[in-house]
């Protein structure tokens, strides 16, 4: 089941055939289920059901353009992002394994759909791409074990990074802030249910900007895996469902090359993961970002 968001309503999407069709939720469901992802997650199962006899030959099926597609979960009440979280990019960045994960935010005001224009703020603009996991089912204290049935399902994720920001404070690093400017969080291009995921354990991804693949990864070099990231995430906060876990970042980020490389105006940035589609990012100096189709029909039918 792949849930997107357009228009500030739930959809039920399809790829089949190559082509993007969606059916509003509520609308097509006779309002058994709320229009409002957010709102769906209590619902996930009976939703997963119903989307087993959904029908995309129905004349309310809509044919969809890529960039109409909205963050998935537009305002999770938490964003954890993991950082140092694969072997390979701890040893690019010349740290040690952190012993317990290093945990920071991505604000809410960074989330972003799959394909956003994003303004530099410098010229240290840095490319993470990272497996996000939207959590289902909430809770505290979850154990290793049944940590994975309580996520609902996966997405793919950049965590766009300032560098110049980010180490600014010297011997405090300012990881959340210079990671949440805005566009700094895209996320999607859906999520895709956790049922459709055989192992969340073994995704690989990659990270390319034009012809040039940049990062290239699989979930199975994490030092943390999403399991033990739910349950110590959980041993300390309370989950609630739709909060988002940045997993981390795989290496070949430009922080860590020699000379260092980062983002310049015109840049696109396309990020996969196995299974879970792809988001793009095309990059725009400070203050000349245009605006989207999706912001476009929002302003309309606000005007
Ligand atoms: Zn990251």
């Amino acid at each position: 089941m792949l849930i997107g968001t357009v228009n500030d309503r739930a959809f039920l999407l399809s790829t089949e055939g190559g082509q993007l069709r969606g059916l509003d939720i509520e609308e097509s469901s006779g309002g058994r289920f709320s229009s409002q992802t957010a709102e769906l997650f209590p619902d996930w199962e009976a939703l997963r059901e119903w989307a087993t006899s959904a029908n995309f030959d129905a004349t309310s099926a809509r044919t969809l353009d890529f960039d109409e597609l909205q963050a998935p979960v537009a305002t999770p009440r938490q964003v954890f992002a993991i950082g140092m979280n694969y072997k390979d990019h701890a040893a690019e960045v010349n740290l040690d394994l952190p012993s317990t994960p290093a945990v920071f935010t991505k604000y809410v005001s960074s989330l972003t759909g799959a394909l956003e224009t994003v303004e530099l703020p410098s010229e240290a603009v840095d490319w993470e791409v990272e497996l996000v996991a939207v959590v289902g089912i909430g809770g505290r204290d979850i154990p290793k074990d049944t940590a994975l049935d309580h996520v609902a399902g996966y997405m793919v994720g950049q965590d766009l990074s300032d560098r110049a920001l980010q180490f600014a404070g010297g011997g405090a690093p300012q990881f959340s802030v210079a990671k949440s400017y805005k566009g700094f969080a895209p996320t999607g291009p859906w999520i895709t249910s956790s049922d459709e995921v055989a192992d969340p354990g073994n995704l690989s991804m990659t990270c390319s900007r034009g012809d040039e693949v940049l990062q290239e990864g699989n979930t199975s070099n994490l030092v943390f895996d999403l399991p033990y990231l739910i349950h110590h995430l959980s041993s300390v906060v309370e989950l609630y469902p739709g909060d988002l876990i940045f997993t981390g970042t795989p290496d070949g980020v430009g922080f860590g090359r020699s000379p260092q490389q980062y983002l310049v105006p015109g840049d696109e940035l396309v990020s996969s993961i196995e299974g879970l589609g792809e988001i793009r990012q095309r990059f725009v100096p400070k203050g000349e970002a245009p605006v989207n189709s999706a912001l476009r029909e929002k302003e309309a039918s606000l005007a």
